[in-house]
């Protein structure tokens, strides 16, 4: 299951995380968003990349719903993951937080929130944003 690599691509976007923050990569020749971190831009293969702090905002793209522990982090069934379009164009699997998986719909609005999951660690989640 999910173990963070962390190394010196990745750092930034990990320490970003243990601060409460999201930050994402974008690419200063094409301008793209780029998730997940790496050394080299996937759609222009550039190199020059800068980290961002994200909107923290999304829309559930799919998702499932873990009715049996699995995963290191997965203790608490059940649990929902999803893949979460980030506004900035990129797609990431989380987990969602704080709803009942009844209530859970694509196209729902989310944002992030991390979530502190054991010691010196933290993942990002979303959670729903209420609707008017
Ligand atoms: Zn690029």
């Amino acid at each position: 299951m999910f173990e963070p690599m962390i190394d010196a691509d990745t750092r930034p976007y990990w320490d970003g995380v243990a601060r409460g923050e999201l930050l994402l990569q974008h690419c200063l020749s094409c301008t793209r968003a780029i998730f997940y971190p790496r050394a080299v831009c996937p759609l222009c293969f550039s190199t020059e990349l800068e980290w961002r702090p994200a909107s923290g905002t999304g829309t559930v793209y799919s998702y499932t719903v873990l009715r049996r522990a699995f995963g290191r982090f997965a203790t608490n069934p059940p649990t929902v993951v999803a893949l979460v379009d980030l506004d900035e164009g990129v797609r990431m699997m989380t987990h969602l937080v704080e709803v009942d998986p009844a209530d859970v719909r694509i196209g729902s609005r989310v944002k992030v929130t991390v979530k502190t999951v054991e010691d010196g660690l933290s993942l990002p989640c979303f959670t729903p944003i209420p609707q008017d």
